[in-house]
């Protein structure tokens, strides 16, 4: 691991997000290059130190090649300020899927199959942790020259309370329950909105990769919260006219408005959008365009 931000060169900045600076940095003693995620705090952001923490230890613990890497979180380093907080993480060299799309413009459906695919994988393996993302869209799904794609950013993800715990706690009382407190109790142990979230965040990001631009709202500008609020609650998502059968039921699948109908990280790596995707060795050399 990295043990001390001296080591470490600050090359450019890579991003701004919500919560701070990422820094392309090369370590001076291997000359590696990683991205440096740096959080600032002000003293008195409570909240934001405890998200903050909770970002840490999901990443100390999560380990998986559809996962950005981190390999170490400093704090009170020499050139930071005490409080701050700092990921080193693998760096992505492709940049997020955001500015991939961004440049140029629609991809093709063999390259959102396979983003799609790798992040399934990735869901897979973090729902099984008990951790749910709730931030997935295509500026936290990063990319490589080698055509992978990994989740990152878990700036407010979300440790569920395992189904253990809650089966423990729940014993005894629950043959009393009412209907609407056992699906409290669902919405606790994240079967709501939690794991079932990352699955409609995943089709929207599939989507935007397909049109080129946020789709549920008319592109160009920033919409309001009524409209966007009544784009997607209320509204159909836009035809996919071009878009092969598999891929418009894929899309289908993940946004499905009621949300114990809509599929499961599983049901959706069995789905032929994703299994059709037979992106071979030479395919994943030559990346994602760009
Ligand atoms: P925030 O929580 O502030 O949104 P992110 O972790 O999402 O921070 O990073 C913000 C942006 O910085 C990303 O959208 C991406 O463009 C860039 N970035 C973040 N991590 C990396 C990385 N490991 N490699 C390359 N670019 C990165
Ligand atoms: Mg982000």
């Amino acid at each position: 691991g990295i043990e001390s931000l001296a080591d470490l060169e600050k090359l450019v900045v890579l991003g701004h997000g919500n919560s701070g600076t990422i820094y392309k940095v090369r370590h001076r003693w291997s000359n590696s290059i990683y991205a440096l995620k740096v959080l600032r705090f002000s003293q008195d952001a409570i909240e934001l130190h405890r998200q903050a923490a909770c970002e840490a230890e999901i990443l100390k613990r999560v380990d998986s090649q559809y996962v950005v890497k981190c390999h170490g979180v400093l704090d009170n380093g020499t050139d930071v300020e005490s409080g701050d907080l700092c990921f080193v993480m693998e760096y992505m060299e492709g940049g997020s899927l955001h500015d991939v799309v961004r440049v140029h413009g629609q991809l093709p459906e063999k390259d959102i199959s396979n983003v799609a695919k790798r992040v399934l994988e990735g869901l897979k393996y973090l729902h099984e942790m008990q951790i749910v993302h709730r931030d997935i869209k295509p500026s936290n799904l990063l990319t490589n020259s080698r055509g992978e794609v990994k989740i990152a950013d878990f700036g407010v993800s979300q440790v569920m309370a395992s189904a253990h715990d809650t089966d423990n706690s729940c014993a005894g009382t629950c043959a009393y329950m009412s209907p609407e407190r056992f699906d409290h109790y669902r919405w606790a142990r994240g079967e709501n909105e939690g794991f079932a979230g990352d699955v409609w965040s995943l089709g929207v990001a599939m989507l935007e990769c397909y049109m080129g631009h946020f789709p549920l709202t008319a592109p160009g500008h920033r919409p309001d919260w009524a409209t966007l609020i009544c784009a997607v609650c209320f509204s159909e998502p836009p035809e996919m006219e071009t878009a092969s059968p598999e891929f418009q039921n894929f899309v289908q699948c993940c946004l499905e408005k009621d949300w114990r109908r809509r599929a499961t990280v599983q049901e959706l790596l069995n789905h032929p959008f994703v299994t059709k995707c037979s992106t071979t060795t030479e395919e994943l050399e030559e990346g994602l365009p760009g």
